[in-house]
């Protein structure tokens, strides 16, 4: 057993945290109190190949593994979280999706403007009445002469407004129940797509989540992904991948929290010397590590299993429930170790306490990783 990183791997790790330290710290308390998308930062993304990090270069991606993308969100997440979900989902939901299920015209048409960066999806399951129970779809989908006509409303929508081309799931059959759901590909423009107002969030607030609106959008049959009735499989499959990538931003929120109290705890003194050397505090800060590192391991092997062609339902899942916990437990440890300074915007910890807590809710929340784990379990 071989826990060391390759070169490349290693190499992109360093380039993503220069990144991170020069480009997505200066302004990022600021773009996180106006809710502002990171605009310019996403072209810099788009230009070191971290839009299309898994997607093969003849579609205009980075060609790279898993393990360097989860190392790739890691350093980013540290920093500003906004910026690691638009990785993640152009990334493992929309350009994974894509490559793996789509027809090469569509890898052709979308998949390699997706993967260089040039537009940026969005993946829209979500609804009002379908969250955790994703096989409750009420938005349609219904086939006529040679169109399907969409109607219906998304909620959540990561890259709502930002998006050029979003992946819609959408019910065609609904006496077939989830197997009478299918996938397709919708561009903004098109005639009766809405996109409604942009949520007021408590984090991961430059991010940008939409609900949006389909009043008899006529969508091409050609965009229907997969054959029919394939829609569903193709969300499940694809959100087990998206876990391993929120599970490497989770761990990245940790890592950054916990990195931020181990320095302040070494600057700041109390009764006499620095805080460290309280024991509350050093114990606070094992804690952590030992978390942290714990987290660090699942988040690799749920990443190894599936470069290496190994089922990671169950790995990418617990990945996923642990490290979000971690990354929880750890911020609001690190907010107590930096006392008042905590509570205050300058000393990024109270953001990464607010961006925690959606680790634990998108891409399945933790009691729904509870029911992959379990079944999962229960079905060996
Ligand atoms: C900022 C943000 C960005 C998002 N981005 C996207 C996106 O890009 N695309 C997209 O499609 N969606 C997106 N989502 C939606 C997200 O995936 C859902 O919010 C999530 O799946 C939970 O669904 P829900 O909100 O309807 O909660 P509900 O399903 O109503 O759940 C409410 C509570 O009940 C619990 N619960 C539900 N069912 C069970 C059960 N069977 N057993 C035990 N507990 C249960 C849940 O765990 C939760 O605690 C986003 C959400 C947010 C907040």
């Amino acid at each position: 057993m071989d826990f060391k990183l390759s070169e490349e791997q290693l190499l992109i790790k360093e380039a993503a945290r220069d990144f991170a330290k020069n480009e997505l710290l200066p302004g990022v308390i600021e773009r996180d109190e106006k809710q502002e998308f990171p605009k310019e930062q996403v072209k810099k993304m788009a230009e070191l190949g971290f839009l299309g990090m898994m997607t093969s270069p003849e579609y205009g991606g980075s060609g790279m593994d898993t393990i360097s993308y989860v190392m790739v969100m890691e350093e980013i997440s540290k920093i500003d979280a906004s910026c690691s979900v638009i990785v993640s989902v152009n990334n493992s939901l929309v350009c994974w999706g894509l490559e793996n299920y789509g027809t090469e015209e569509q890898k052709k048409k979308y998949l390699t403007r997706l993967a260089s960066g040039e537009i940026i999806g969005a993946f829209c399951l979500s609804e009002p009445e379908a969250g955790s129970d994703a096989t409750s779809q009420k938005t349609t989908a219904i086939e006529k002469d040679g169109h399907y006509i969409i109607n219906g409303t998304k909620n959540w929508i990561t890259n709502g407004g930002t998006a050029d081309v979003y992946l819609v799931i959408a019910q065609t059959h609904p006496e077939k129940k989830h197997k009478g759901i299918n996938a397709f590909i919708l561009e903004k423009g098109m005639p009766g797509f809405e996109i409604g107002p942009k949520e007021q969030k408590l984090g991961i607030r430059g991010s940008d989540t939409h609900s949006l609106i389909f009043n008899d959008v006529k969508v091409p049959k050609e965009n229907r992904i997969g054959e029919d009735g394939f829609g569903f499989k193709f969300a499940m499959k694809t959100l087990a991948g998206g876990r391993i990538g929120i599970a490497a931003q989770a761990l990245g929120i940790a890592s950054g929290a916990y990195e931020l109290a181990k320095e302040y705890s070494k600057v700041r003194k109390s009764f006499g010397t620095e805080i460290c050397n309280h024991q509350a505090i050093a114990f606070k800060l094992a804690d952590m590590h030992t978390q942290i590192e714990a987290a660090r391991h699942l988040v690799i092997k749920a990443a190894w299993d599936k470069d290496n062609g190994h089922d990671y339902d169950l790995s990418g899942a617990m990945a996923k429930l642990y490290a979000s916990q971690v990354a929880m437990d750890t911020a609001i440890e690190a907010v107590q170790i930096h006392g008042g300074n905590g509570y205050v915007k300058e000393y990024h910890v109270e953001r990464l306490m607010r961006d925690a807590k959606i680790t634990q809710i998108y891409e399945g929340t933790s009691e729904i990783q509870k029911i992959v784990i379990s079944r999962g379990l229960l079905a060996e």
